[in-house]
């Protein structure tokens, strides 16, 4: 990643030193200096971010998610979602939207499964 700045600035800096040599005032270098600047000051918080950001999504891709399998107390539905802080088995999560029983979580667990990159 970085010596992809490197390369890029190096190329930047070659294109103006060209432009610099065609105009051959002080102003033009002076120029130059002041852009190839701006440039990485742009950049850099850019390119940092992304590489955070491929980090993070790495990093979720091999963790496991904890999921809550909820159920109804009197209709077959079921419904599997991610974990929430406050989750525990058998506590009451509302009613169904099918016939108005209670839903309560019926079980708690961890899956080694790969998550894709979207997720
Ligand atoms: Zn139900």
């Amino acid at each position: 990643m970085l010596l992809m700045l490197v390369v890029f600035s190096v190329i930047i800096y070659l294109l103006l030193n060209f432009v610099a040599t065609m105009q051959e005032s002080s102003i033009s270098l002076f120029m130059m200096i002041f852009t190839i600047l701006i440039i990485y000051l742009i950049l850099l918080p850019v390119i940092s971010q992304f590489a955070r950001m491929y980090r993070v999504a790495k990093m979720r891709q091999i963790m496991p998610s904890l999921l809550s399998v909820i159920k109804c107390q009197d209709c077959n539905y079921v419904l599997v979602r991610e974990f929430l802080t406050g989750d525990y088995v058998f506590k009451n999560v509302g009613k169904c939207y099918k016939c108005g029983g209670n839903l309560y979580i019926d079980a708690i667990y961890l899956t080694s499964e790969k998550k894709g990159k979207g997720a």
